[in-house]
């Protein structure tokens, strides 16, 4: 398999997309550290999944607003297997509302977990990313297109990792290291769920006129961090159901 012998970090892995990724990347032959904030039982039951597939797991909680938190999850996911070949940046938060109802913890609280965890993990994992390495980042669909209002936030947040992804994929390129960001786009989780309050008019601003699946997302990770997307780097790919067409 595409990923034999080699170590995935997935953030928020317990649920939704991230125990998705991690399900997928360990089917395609990755062991998995995946960290979590709450969901002690979610997350212990995803790396039982994995390890049922013959893959080595770890679960380990780590707050994405803290960065002493994720940055020992890198540590600790190198200390358990040795090394680190693959990091999903896809903890995220969502945040919905007009510009004058976020309060400045909110605003923290978006960018904390949306950017600069994704920007403390990079930072932290560089070190041990070598030839053929990758990062991915979970970004969103409204990086590409804001449908209506009510997403000055998050929409600030999702489109700061597209930047992230263009600089780092600069920065690590000459080693050999691929940096790409995935922009899902409605897709059926707990933060987003296809029979949700705002789902019909969602899925209507799709081509297709549906919701994804975590597992459609989970797919286009899979070919990011395989050795077919070697040379695929500082892009973003869609998975939005037509969300920006
Ligand atoms: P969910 O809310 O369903 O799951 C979030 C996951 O992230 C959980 O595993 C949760 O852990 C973890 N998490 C949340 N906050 C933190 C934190 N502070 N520290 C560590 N882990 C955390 O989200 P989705 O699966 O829907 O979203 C995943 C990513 O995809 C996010 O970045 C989101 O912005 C993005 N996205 C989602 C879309 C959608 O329609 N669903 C559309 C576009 C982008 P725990 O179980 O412990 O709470």
């Amino acid at each position: 398999m595409s990923l034999d012998g080699k170590v995935a970090l997935v953030t928020g892995g317990s649920r939704g997309i991230g125990a998705a990724v991690a399900l997928r990347l360990a089917a395609d032959g990755a062991d998995v550290v995946l960290t979590y904030q709450n969901g002690a039982e979610r997350a212990a039951a995803v790396a039982d999944r994995i390890k049922e597939l013959g893959r080595r797991a770890l679960a380990v909680r780590a707050d994405s607003a803290d960065p002493a938190a994720v940055e020992s999850a890198v540590a600790e996911a190198v200390a358990e297997f040795g090394r680190l070949d693959v990091v999903v940046n896809n903890a995220g938060t969502g945040a919905v509302g007009p510009i004058g109802d976020f309060s400045l913890a909110d605003v923290d609280r978006v960018l904390d977990v949306n950017v600069r965890a994704p920007f403390l993990i990079a930072r932290a994992a560089a070190a041990h990313l070598g030839a053929g390495a990758r990062v991915v980042n979970i970004g969103s669909c409204v990086a590409d297109r804001v449908p209506g209002p009510g997403m000055t936030l998050y929409a600030m947040s999702k489109s700061a990792v597209d930047g992230l992804t263009k600089a780092l994929a600069r920065e690590l390129g000459e080693r050999g290291v691929t940096v790409n960001v995935v922009h899902p786009g409605p897709t059926d989780t707990d933060m987003n769920p296809a029979d949700g309050p705002f789902a019909e008019s969602q899925q209507a601003l799709t081509a297709l006129g549906r919701y994804g699946t975590p597992d459609e997302v989970a797919a286009a990770v899979s070919y990011l961090a395989g050795d077919e997307a070697r040379y695929v780097t500082g892009t973003a790919l869609s998975v939005d159901g037509g969300h920006a067409a």
